[in-house]
């Protein structure tokens, strides 16, 4: 996006990739179909940047969702919009918007299989890069080489060595939007299974930290899916140091007094059938042996022998399901990389250092990072575009 950017300002961008092609992540996103934006208005677009969403007011204003989806129609792709507002191509070929990226870019300005070592700095300004033996000189650098996710997609986290080694601040580097790892081994026993419209509530220290309402997933490992993404961005990564616990409300929309007369009713219904045979109208099957065997109550009980004490346990287990959590999976699972060059380091509106001239950073590799939605697409356009106009401005005085 930055060099698109420079060129229709009338500059002659140099792109160094080290990959053999360009936009190896932008081909993986959304499955394949790349959300690369999301069709709502401000306000949501900065509620739903976890961190430093203040940061974006000025780069996204200078270069909104709009004007993303109206950039790529310019260059032929056009796009539609899904639940939740999120933006794909028509084509639901993410391989239609590297093209689109690819389209007017002059020839020869992408230099593959070369990659950046070392930014070169003299008295407070960039100057130039060495790429192994070679060095390209130029005023003006845009660091966009991502974060440290996914690294066989070219991001391992060249751009916070290079910012450290220019003496900037870098927040440290966590997994975003990747699932938990849990201790005990009833995941793996349900896994693949999805559960939708369950509560979660996340405890540290018997202490709650964070609370939301979605659909999960079963892995091999833990615990994933939507809700479970957006926790590992949203807490405080510290808490993942401290062994924290994830309560699961199996039946959110219904108290424990309710759920409890339900659970009379079922058992009435079933009284001379076998406790495990009586909780199908309450459980998925694949989650109920597991809950049979957490409530302590044997499985061939017949269901009218069942004590208010095993009832009033049951209702307690399916309002809240307990999950040791280990540890969020690595960056090599992980959507996003939290942390990174300190927005403070950096101007809102150019992305430019404050302490080095000529010297930006854009996309991921900067310390701001979204939810699922085509937010974290969206925050690496609009910087882009901001350092680009940047650097264009400087030209034009
Ligand atoms: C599986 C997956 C799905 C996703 N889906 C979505 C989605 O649908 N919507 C959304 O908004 N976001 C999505 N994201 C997040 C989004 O892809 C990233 O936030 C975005 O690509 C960041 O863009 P970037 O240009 O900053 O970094 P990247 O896209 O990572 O690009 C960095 C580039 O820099 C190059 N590079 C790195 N170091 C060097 C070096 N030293 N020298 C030369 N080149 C170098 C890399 O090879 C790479 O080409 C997804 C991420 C993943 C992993």
């Amino acid at each position: 996006m930055a060099a698109n950017t420079a060129v229709r300002q009338g500059l002659r961008p140099l792109i160094i990739e080290k990959n053999e092609k360009a936009g190896k992540k932008l081909y993986i996103t959304g499955k394949g179909r790349c959300n690369f934006t999301n069709a709502s208005d401000l306000d949501t677009i900065i509620a739903n940047i976890c961190t430093n969403p203040s940061f974006m007011y000025s780069s996204l204003n200078a270069f909104s969702n709009y004007d993303v989806i109206a950039f790529f129609e310019e260059l032929g792709l056009r796009s539609k919009t899904e639940r939740g507002s999120r933006v794909f191509p028509e084509s639901d070929r993410s391989s239609d918007v590297i093209k689109a990226l690819l389209k007017n870019l002059p020839p020869k300005s992408i230099i593959y299989n070369t990659k950046v070592t070392e930014i070169m700095i003299k008295d407070g300004s960039a100057f130039g890069i060495r790429c192994g033996e070679k060095t390209f000189l130029s005023d003006n650098i845009i660091i966009a080489t991502g974060g440290l996710s996914y690294s066989s997609t070219g991001s391992d986290g060249d751009g916070m060595r290079f910012a450290k080694e220019a003496g900037l601040k870098v927040a440290p580097c966590f997994p975003g939007l990747v699932p938990f790892n849990i201790r005990e081994e009833i995941c793996r026993r349900m896994q693949g299974l999805t559960l939708k419209n369950i509560s979660i509530d996340i405890t540290c220290d018997d202490r709650s930290v964070y609370s939301d309402f979605g659909e999960l997933l079963f892995t091999h490992f833990g615990v994933s899916g939507p809700v479970i993404l957006s926790a590992s961005s949203l807490c405080d990564p510290e808490i993942f140091r401290k062994r924290p616990v994830l309560h699961i409300d199996l039946k959110p929309a219904l108290e424990l007094k309710v759920l409890d007369a339900r659970l009379v009713r079922e058992l009435k219904e079933n009284s001379n059938r076998d406790f495990a045979n009586c909780l199908k109208n309450l459980l998925p099957s694949k989650m109920i042996p597991v809950i049979v065997e957490l409530s302590g109550i044997p499985r061939d009980k017949k269901a009218n022998m069942i004590t208010k004490e095993e009832r009033t346990n049951l209702a307690c287990l399916l309002k809240d399901l307990r999950l040791t959590i280990l540890s969020l999976r690595g960056f090599e699972e992980a959507v996003i990389t939290r942390g990174g060059v300190d927005v403070k380091e950096l101007d809102p509106k150019s992305f430019e250092c404050k302490k080095i001239k000529g010297l930006y950073f854009a996309g991921e590799v900067v310390n701001i990072d979204a939810l699922t939605g085509g937010y974290n697409l969206q925050i690496a356009w609009s910087s882009a575009y901001a350092a680009a106009m940047s650097v264009a401005s400087k030209s034009q005085r």
